[in-house]
């Protein structure tokens, strides 16, 4: 870990004014601007088509927007062409996503380091070996995904994520196809790795309960964010979402 005092260190996330307007004129993000502090776990939640995706994609590199200051690490990363903002996602974000995403044809091992071998690096065996113990798949290394449950293999991709020992780790959906016992597992994960690690991650849910171990969450409507809860819990998230018109699609 760095041993620079948190007060020095750049924001892990900084977003400035960021507007986003589709081809075909739907504006999806209107303005927004936040901060994502090193070490801290931040949920975004909201409707479907409040542009939670849209923030991810842009914060993280993958999607460029229509106006915006975009810092990663204090690097500006809006208007930069396609493949520097590659280097620079590369270094800098880990990713999660909802169907896990690893390779059926690769070992576990394999698949957890195949971005950094991808980016031209040398995986840390020992940074590796620690992750590997720490989520508990030590023992399935050379299994294929297949072979594991579907807990494992999100595991598995949250070990992926933290291998390069990116600034940031972003988490799409991360539980939304686990049984309700896996989910926990990988939040308590998620938590454990921010609280001990001092990793920051950044995650877009649906799910009131997941965000409820975030330390802030961010609800967003309309391309805004409409409300920001420091300590959420999973009612007060759950009101927010109803009053927003989301009720519906809870359980
Ligand atoms: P969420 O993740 O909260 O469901 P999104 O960021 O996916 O929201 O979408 C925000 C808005 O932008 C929605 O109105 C959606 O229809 C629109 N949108 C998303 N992606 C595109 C795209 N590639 N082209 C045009 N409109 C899009």
């Amino acid at each position: 870990m760095s041993a620079t005092p948190l007060a020095l260190r750049s924001p892990a996330i900084a977003l400035e004014h960021l507007t986003k307007t589709y081809a075909g004129g739907v504006r999806a993000l209107d303005d927004v601007s936040l901060t994502v502090e090193p070490g801290t776990f931040l949920a975004v939640m909201g409707p479907s088509g409040s542009g939670k995706s849209t923030l991810m994609h842009c914060a993280a590199g993958l999607d460029s927007p229509t106006s915006a200051s975009i810092r990663i690490d204090g690097q500006e990363i809006a208007g930069l062409n396609e493949n520097r903002r590659t280097e620079l996602r590369r270094e800098h974000v880990g990713f999660v996503f909802q169907a896990y995403n690893l390779i059926p044809s690769l070992s576990i091992e394999d698949n957890i380091t195949l971005p950094l071998r991808l980016a031209g690096r040398r995986p840390d065996r020992d940074w590796v070996t620690t992750l590997v113990e720490r989520v508990g798949l030590a023992a399935r290394l050379s299994h294929r995904p297949a072979e594991l449950s579907g807990g494992q293999q999100q595991r598995a991709a949250v070990v992926r994520a933290l291998a390069a020992k990116p600034t940031v780790v972003f988490a799409d959906e991360p539980t939304g196809a686990l049984d309700l016992r896996s989910a926990h597992e990988v939040l308590e994960l998620l938590r454990s790795l921010v609280d001990d690690l001092g990793q920051t991650v950044v995650m877009v849910t649906h799910d009131p309960a997941a965000a409820a171990r975030a330390h802030r969450a961010l609800v967003m409507a309309d391309g805004h964010v409409v409300e920001a809860l420091d300590s959420p819990t999973a009612p007060q998230l759950a009101n927010r979402l109803v009053a927003l018109g989301e009720g519906r699609t809870l359980h």
